[in-house]
């Protein structure tokens, strides 16, 4: 894959620094681009139990705003919405969907929950996007991304691919994490003093399935735009439940249990900072123009 121009606006990229891969800068549009690549050899490295405490508390209050958007969005009443979400992990947006009365399909590559998703009798197809997605007459009336969308290699092959399966007004979301969020600019800033290991951390570099992206919000339009979609709206996430931050941090088997507690007090002594700084999450609406 050519990693010498930025996949948004084309203009040539510059490396910034090396880590296990190299991540570049776009000069025009502030885009972060990595060359690195999707590792088939291992499976995800994330002790279920912990990521389960620290993640869902959280991960379900965001989706409840999430929901209630796409609500507000989709005003029409006579027809049960149906949606597609693209690397739908554990199920968690799929049994939202269910207790709304949504009904969505996930796609999913893996297959480390599979037995939850069966015993908790959700809707998933097992493969990549666009292969094995099944095609719905008149289009999808959503398609999310949840956490997904930063790892996907071809983004405008993807984008094309999105607006084909979409209805007329059907809506995409994009809920991912932004490279001007606190927690990438402390990451940054700890790089400069020679620490990695967060910059790492938030690139996935050591996982299976790494960043390939971070956007703005700027950027994030603009390579919509120019696949002929509007924004309609951009919401803030939360990041940290600051209750489970402990079981968040110990979720990544490499972190020993007195540095997880180092890293969680500092956590909280930052508190008032991370609640009033530019957020970690943002969740996109688009539609086709
Ligand atoms: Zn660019």
């Amino acid at each position: 894959m050519d990693h010498s121009s930025c996949p948004v606006c084309g203009k040539p990229l510059t490396q910034l620094y090396k880590l296990r891969f190299s991540v570049f800068r776009c000069n025009s549009c502030a885009l972060l681009h990595s060359d690195a690549e999707f590792e088939h050899s291992f499976e995800s490295d994330l002790e279920s139990t912990s990521r389960d405490i620290g993640l869902k508390k959280l991960r379900l209050a965001n989706f409840d705003i999430i929901i209630k958007e796409l609500q507000k969005l989709k005003t029409s009443k006579n027809t049960r919405l149906q949606g597609l979400e693209i690397g739908c992990g554990n199920g968690w947006w799929l049994e939202t969907c269910r207790s709304n009365d949504i009904d969505c399909t996930g796609i999913e590559p893996e297959h480390i929950y599979e037995h939850y998703h069966q015993a908790n009798g959700l809707k998933v197809i097992y493969g990549f996007y666009p292969e094995v997605s099944p095609k719905k007459e008149g289009g999808y009336d959503f398609i999310i991304f949840n956490d997904v969308f930063e790892h996907i290699p071809d983004i405008n092959g993807l984008v094309d691919s999105l607006r084909k399966d979409l209805s007329d007004d059907g809506i995409l979301i994009i809920n991912l994490p932004m490279s001007t969020g606190f927690f990438y600019r402390m990451a940054t800033f700890q790089h400069k003093f020679g620490f990695n290991s967060n910059l790492t951390r938030m690139w996935q570099f050591n996982f299976h399935s790494p960043h390939m992206n971070y956007f703005n919000e700027q950027n994030m339009k603009l390579l919509l735009d120019k696949h002929s979609f509007d924004c309609l709206s951009v919401l803030k996430l939360n990041t940290l439940d600051f209750s489970s931050i402990n079981e968040r941090i110990l979720a990544d088997k490499g972190v020993n249990k007195a540095k997880a507690a180092l890293m969680t007090t500092s956590l909280l002594l930052l508190k008032p900072v991370i609640l009033y700084s530019e957020p970690d999450i943002k969740v996109f609406f688009f539609r086709k123009k």
